[in-house]
């Protein structure tokens, strides 16, 4: 999908999105470019911030083929600003001493959060399949 066909797609759709997902009173900010980097080029990743609910989402459009394939994209990384309370125990690990349990705790946090982001879309029917969103 070409970067300005989903930055139109976005700004027609985001609104409604964010209602879906109960996300109005976020400030969200969609950083749209040809791919974004990660080492295992990922569609698309999501920095919120539960606090002052706001986030950051980026999305790279080049592996995306279809408004449908860019709202499910979409939807994952909104799901992130959902479960982002759980950030919280994740930024007060990130002060403790301990690096073995750091190193535990950050293991199972990332695949238990991920794990919780598909079995919701699986739930809501948004019909996700790409492994490659994160
Ligand atoms: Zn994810």
């Amino acid at each position: 999908m070409r970067v300005d066909s989903a930055r139109k797609w976005i700004r027609q759709n985001l609104p409604r999105l964010q209602k879906r997902f109960k996300l109005e009173d976020w400030e969200l900010t969609v950083e749209v470019t040809k791919s974004i980097e990660d080492a295992d080029g990922p569609l698309a990743k999501c920095h919120p911030n539960c606090d002052y609910q706001w986030a950051i989402i980026e999305v790279g459009t080049e592996d995306i083929q279809s408004d449908k394939e860019l709202e499910m994209v979409l939807s994952h990384e909104l799901l992130h600003c959902v479960l982002s309370p759980i950030d919280q125990i994740r930024d007060l690990m990130a002060e403790s001493d301990n690096e073995l349990a750091k190193s535990i705790f950050y293991r199972f946090y990332y695949s238990t959060i991920e794990r919780t982001v598909r079995n919701l879309e699986l739930i809501l029917n948004l019909g996700i399949k790409s492994a490659k969103i994160v």
